[in-house]
């Protein structure tokens, strides 16, 4: 399941979702934007790759104003969780992994995550794979590289690192030379076990991107954080919601928080 997110004419935000196995046509004409099936020449199609599943735009009236991320699509063009897609005036944006809480009733909730294998409890932020349909916690989810179902192989860290890097944040595999391991830095999330020990070569690691915090956390314990326990000024949970759950509002970290107080004394 992916879905589409642009703002009508009017300035509403609207969002239409779609199932893989059903391209959709979109058709931008004067009058606005129309998404399914569409009487006439349709500017552009969404469908998916035979192999990999891969999301594809296909322009099919060569015109040039079909774009993703500001690029002209010639043929056809991937598209990434993030992808901007211009089709005529309208904007689009293209969600693939999304961010859903378990609530009550919810069919989730007779399943268990394929990693930590405990059942979904209601509160619970659940992925799932775009590519195969499997559901999985938040936090197993973007902790590995590929989607947990033999066969599937949805590149999780890949395109998690790329969202992080259009956000500014970084995500590295740590080399032997690196500053934290050579310093016996630890990570910052304070977990018993794991964080006990200084960081080690070959762990995957993300900073901080409030830029006078820029602690180092493992990223299975980053993702799983709310607030940044080394400044308290970064929600990390807020941010994941920002990039996954559609027309959320762009997170930009809580750094305004303490002017108010120094305007009123
Ligand atoms: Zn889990
Ligand atoms: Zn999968
Ligand atoms: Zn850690
Ligand atoms: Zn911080």
């Amino acid at each position: 399941m992916s879905v589409l997110t642009f703002q009508k004419a009017d300035g509403s935000l609207s969002q239409y979702t779609f199932l893989d196995a059903q391209p959709i046509a979109l058709h931008a004409h004067e009058g606005g934007l129309s998404l399914g099936s569409v009487e006439g020449v349709p500017q552009a199609v969404i469908t998916r790759s035979k192999v990999y599943q891969v999301p594809l735009v296909v322009s099919l009236s060569g015109d040039t104003r079909v774009r993703v991320n500001g690029r002209r699509v010639v043929g056809l063009r991937v598209l990434r969780h993030g992808s901007r897609l211009q089709v005529g005036n309208f904007e689009m944006t293209f969600w693939e992994m999304i961010l859903q809480e378990v609530e009550v009733g919810s069919p989730l909730r007779n399943r268990r995550c394929p990693i930590c294998r405990l059942a979904y409890q209601v509160g619970d932020e659940v992925i799932i794979c775009p590519r195969c349909g499997l559901p999985h916690h938040k936090e197993c989810w973007l902790e590995h590289e590929f989607c947990s179902n033999t066969g599937c192989l949805y590149p999780i860290r890949e395109t998690f690192k790329r969202l992080l890097a259009a956000h500014g944040l970084v995500l590295e595999q740590l080399a032997a030379n690196s500053p934290l391991v050579g310093q016996q830095v630890r990570c910052r999330a304070g977990r018993p076990g794991v964080d006990a020990q200084p960081f080690q070569a070959g762990q995957h690691v993300v900073y901080c991107p409030n830029k006078d915090c820029k602690a180092a956390f493992h990223l299975e314990c980053w993702v799983s954080l709310g607030n940044c326990p080394a400044c308290g000024k970064y929600d990390v949970s807020k941010f994941l919601r920002s990039i996954f759950i559609p027309n959320t509002p762009p997170y930009l970290g809580e750094e305004r928080a303490e002017t108010p107080e120094a305007a009123v004394s």
